[in-house]
């Protein structure tokens, strides 16, 4: 007789039960397998589980009877087993290395619906196949030197995992798109990943017509039936080409031989609820456990995260130029201290009005970014650009209208709440002025300006719909509006071939949020909104706005050096002691009080310091409480907890003494390797 231990995708308690350990024995049990039925480990099985029915994955089989009672497995759901081997493996190293319940994991593995137990009818329907259609090859584009290279490289190369870092424009998806051939050609799967999938048909289109073939999609906004269609055709091996978003990394891959993370730099790609993986970090398990096949990696940036740049240092590939040798359009940073000075009161500098009339005259477009990080913001002196910063802590203070009741100045270091100043505290003036300035005022002065321009905006308000972004983009693209104006969503790699002029209108916003990785997001940023410039046109231009025109990522932007940015930046994270030189785990505390969060907080920093003395550590981890940049976030109030340590070791040992408290209460949220330590 066998048995199997089957994992569900909810917690199971029984009565009695006190022990809520992160360990399987919370969702799994074990069920005695029927001889007629062809149960493996990785199959999906039904089960019973006091009176009703449950759908779970087999993770292990064993022949040892367990030495209590056991039920039967009823059914198994589908022909073959869903998961691998690597696969579980791949699961439960998320579980403990995230700290997230297993039972929660599967969830990522396997589609909703294949998880419900129903009545389980003969179907009468034939399940839809999708029609084949016929894709109509695109013509052949003559590859440019610097692709054929890189291409030789990743192929021939003995490393497994690269880096290429080129400048925007410079034909990194066509290098994709060969890169893929070749190994569907192999008879292997490639997934290429992207972050905003439904944002942009246009990829799926270019890969499907230049490889020729259809290409199963993957990402949060399918239907369940789509998604089911798309993972069994994958899970079953006959789709070659894959293109998803973060999620699409967990399907089980029949032979995986290639996986493509395009725009490596961009935040999507990490998870922002348990469990709060990193795609990258996934990729790079995936190959790890992978036994029969090897996997190659191939990450793609204009401006690649500084631990994947460094990581991947000695297997960058470098593209300079953009195709067509169409230069990159000339930055210039216009002072706003000046424009005050020359009584300039509009939001628009007289530079950036001159260019945007020579654009409308020219019939071409424009866009208009405002970083969108601007609820909370800094408090600056218009006449002299002094930013109001923590007396202890030396970190700009933000400045909060409502959060607290009255307006506020907080110092997200130390904690420290003053009253925000009414005259400058260095040259005495009065015009202090608390940044911030919405897109809707924006849209608003510049129909002023130009009455008979057509603008569309693009931000949260207007693109909640689904499908909203879509639809002003692809507007925007056809030319029906003539400047676009918006925050963070349209400087991802969209490609606007009359787009000649990118204006920043106020990149001191989010210059001074205090997070090691601030200089980083704010010179991707820049460089990737500047980037929508003159992607065709050889007069592309950008006018970047600021109070603070020696800031470095605006200095590193408008010369355009990612080598320089990168040299600067490595050196401060080395300094700092800051990842990729050393590991953080990040502590969230929400409560409705404010009270109540800092209680909390202090708390849990007590016993964290006392397990670490406990285990003589005090010195190798350090362990900071503050409260959160946006110290109050739907209604509730947030402090951080951040453990900063060399030693990754030692950090788990610290977390494991109260991983079960923390993993129970809701109200506490933990981060692995964060992205944002604000
Ligand atoms: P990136 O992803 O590096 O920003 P793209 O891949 O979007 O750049 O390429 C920019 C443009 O150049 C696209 O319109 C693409 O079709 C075109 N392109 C890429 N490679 C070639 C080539 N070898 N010859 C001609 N056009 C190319
Ligand atoms: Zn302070």
């Amino acid at each position: 007789m066998k048995y199997a231990q089957v994992l569900f995708p909810q917690k199971i308690i029984f009565k009695n039960q006190k022990d809520n350990s992160l360990e399987e024995l919370n969702s799994t049990l074990t069920y005695k397998i029927p001889e007629n039925l062809n149960v493996e480990k990785g199959s999906l099985v039904k089960a019973p589980i006091r009176n009703s029915q449950r759908i779970g994955i087999v993770l292990r089989i064993s022949e040892a009877e367990p030495p209590f009672r056991t039920f039967e497995i009823r059914e198994i759901m589908l022909p073959y087993p869903v998961l691998t081997n690597s696969q579980i493996e791949l699961l439960k190293w998320i579980s403990s290395y995230y700290y997230c319940p297993i039972h929660q994991i599967i969830k990522l593995f396997i589609p909703k619906k294949l998880l419900i137990a129903k009545e389980t009818k003969k179907r009468t329907t034939k399940p839809k196949t999708r029609e084949v259609e016929q894709i109509i090859s695109s013509k052949k584009k003559d590859l440019t030197e610097e692709q054929e290279k890189a291409i030789n490289k990743i192929l021939k190369d003995s490393s497994n995992t690269f880096l290429i870092q080129g400048v925007t424009g410079s034909g990194k998806t066509e290098i994709y798109v060969h890169l893929a051939k070749y190994f569907i050609n192999q008879n292997l799967q490639v997934l290429i990943l992207v972050p905003e999938i439904a944002l942009t048909p246009q990829t799926i289109e270019y890969f499907e017509r230049s490889i020729g073939i259809n290409a199963s999609v993957i990402h949060s906004k399918l239907s369940e039936g789509e998604r089911i269609r798309n993972w069994k055709d994958i899970s079953g091996g006959k789709s070659k080409l894959i293109i998803g978003s973060r999620s699409s990394i967990f399907t089980p891959f029949k032979n995986l031989g290639l996986i493509i993370i395009d725009e490596e730099h961009e935040s999507s790609y990490k998870q922002e609820n348990s469990p709060r993986y990193s795609v990258q970090r996934i990729a790079e398990k995936i190959q790890e456990l992978s036994k029969d096949q090897q996997i190659k990696i191939v990450y793609g940036s204009a401006t690649p995260s500084i631990e994947i740049a460094e990581k991947l240092k000695n297997s960058t590939i470098k593209l300079f130029n953009r195709i067509g040798d169409i230069p990159l359009p000339a930055v210039e940073i216009v002072d706003l201290r000046e424009e005050f000075k020359k009584q300039n009161h509009s939001i628009f500098s007289e530079r950036l009005q001159e260019e945007l009339r020579k654009v409308l005259a020219e019939k071409k477009q424009a866009i208009l970014f405002l970083n969108r990080r601007g609820s909370s913001s800094s408090v600056v002196c218009r006449d002299c650009g002094f930013i109001y910063k923590c007396e202890d802590c030396e970190m700009p203070m933000t400045y909060h209208e409502k959060t607290l009741g009255s307006p506020t100045m907080i110092c997200h270091h130390c904690g420290k709440i003053l009253k925000p100043p009414s005259t400058c505290p260095t040259c005495k003036g009065v015009n202090i002025r608390f940044l911030g300035i919405g897109t809707e005022r924006i849209e608003k002065e510049i129909q002023k300006l130009f009455p008979k321009a057509k603008i569309v905006r693009a931000d949260k308000d207007t693109t909640s719909k689904k499908d909203s972004f879509k639809t002003i983009y692809e507007d925007f693209k056809n030319h029906k509006a003539d400047i676009l104006v918006g925050t963070q969503m349209i400087a991802k790699g969209l490609h606007l071939p009359l787009v000649n002029l990118v204006g920043v209108v106020l990149a001191d916003i989010g210059l001074n949020i205090p997070d090691f990785k601030t200089l980083e997001k704010n010179f991707q940023l820049l460089t990737q909104v500047s980037g929508r410039a003159g992607r065709t046109d050889t007069k592309g231009k950008v006018i970047i706005q600021t109070y603070n025109p020696d800031n470095l990522a605006l200095k590193y932007t408008k010369e355009n050096s990612y080598d320089e940015f990168f040299k600067y930046e490595i050196t401060q994270r080395k300094l700092l002691l800051n990842p990729p030189f050393s590991h953080l785990i990040k502590i969230m505390v929400e409560d409705k009080s404010l009270k109540n969060c800092q209680t909390k907080t202090e708390k849990l920093y007590i016993q964290i310091n006392k397990i670490l003395s406990k285990l003589n550590a005090m010195s190798e981890v350090e362990v900071l409480k503050y409260p959160a940049y946006m110290i109050k976030l739907h209604s509730k109030y947030r402090y951080i907890i951040l453990l900063k340590s060399v030693n990754r070791e030692i950090l788990d040992k610290t977390l494991e003494n109260i991983a079960k408290e923390i993993i129970m209460d809701t109200s506490i949220k933990i981060d692995i390797d964060p992205n944002t330590t604000s």
